[in-house]
């Protein structure tokens, strides 16, 4: 990923992303809005008790800043599932402003509506990124330890193909900022779900420890399954950026012991 700088903000993009020019996207960082402690300073979601006046102006700032109509930022109400939404137009805007809008019990968004800013909020769960420029479709996923092996990366692609017709090998995708397996110690409960998933721990599981915890990389696990997916490894950037090892960039909801707030993650087809 490249990091820009644009005005106050610190904004990260994916350099294969990056290559499209009817394409928008970014990282946000947690540098340049107004909230306060211990949602300092650009928290952008209205579900983690901050100010909401405050969280609108970060938002405002942020659309500001990069030349997208705030009414474009189109959210959902995010639980660690694995739902896929197909956007459609008149879903534009749900939870721009605030929290009750966004769109009910999602984990994924994908459409082929240009001008709709997809957009995820994260503090240590894994953003996955989609484009499919043949078929101008793209596709933001929210991958938590329980998304990830809920399978939310490959039901993204299964939405892809299905709705759009989209094909594996025209799917560009960009795996962002979260929390790595340097960090991520998980307990038995987890591990034994990743070997039921994986069918092993290897790969996935680093440094298990005797009394049975170990560190998952959530990075290795959806990677796997967007390849068992068809998606070509060349069309996969992985940021490999860790939010807990980097709090002071991105909220870490790990790092900060679930006293913090969202940075997002967006992708939008103008
Ligand atoms: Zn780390």
């Amino acid at each position: 990923m490249i990091e820009k700088k644009i005005g106050s903000l610190s904004i990260w993009v994916f350099e294969n992303l990056s290559r499209y020019e009817e394409l928008g996207h970014f990282v946000s960082t947690r540098m340049g809005g107004l909230s306060s402690s211990p949602y300092d300073s650009l928290n952008l979601s209205f579900n983690v008790r901050d100010d909401p006046e405050k969280v609108l102006e970060n938002r405002k700032l942020l659309a500001e800043t990069l030349g997208i109509p705030l009414t474009s930022l189109t959210t959902a109400k995010q639980i660690h599932k694995g739902n896929i939404k197909i956007v459609s137009e008149e879903l534009r805007g749900r939870g721009s402003i605030d929290y009750k809008g966004a769109i009910n019990a999602t984990d994924a968004m994908v459409t082929n509506v240009p001008n709709i800013c997809l957009m995820i909020l994260l503090a240590d769960c894994v953003p996955i990124l989609f484009y499919d420029s043949s078929k101008r479709v793209i596709g933001i996923a929210h991958a938590g330890w329980r998304g990830t092996l809920q399978f939310v990366a490959q039901k993204t692609v299964k939405a892809l193909r299905e709705e759009f017709g989209c094909l594996p090998q025209d799917i560009v995708i960009g795996i962002g900022p979260s929390i790595g397996p340097c960090c991520y110690q998980v307990g038995q409960e987890i591990l034994s779900q990743v070997e039921d998933v994986f069918g092993t721990k290897q790969d996935f599981i680093r440094n298990e420890s005797e009394d049975g915890k170990g560190y998952f990389d959530l990075w290795r696990a959806n990677l796997e399954h967007l390849l068992q997916a068809g998606i070509p490894e060349n069309n996969i950037e992985v940021a490999k950026v860790c939010t807990s090892h980097h709090p002071d960039l991105f909220f870490s909801y790990r790092h900060k012991k679930g006293k913090t707030g969202r940075f997002g993650a967006s992708i939008v087809i103008w």
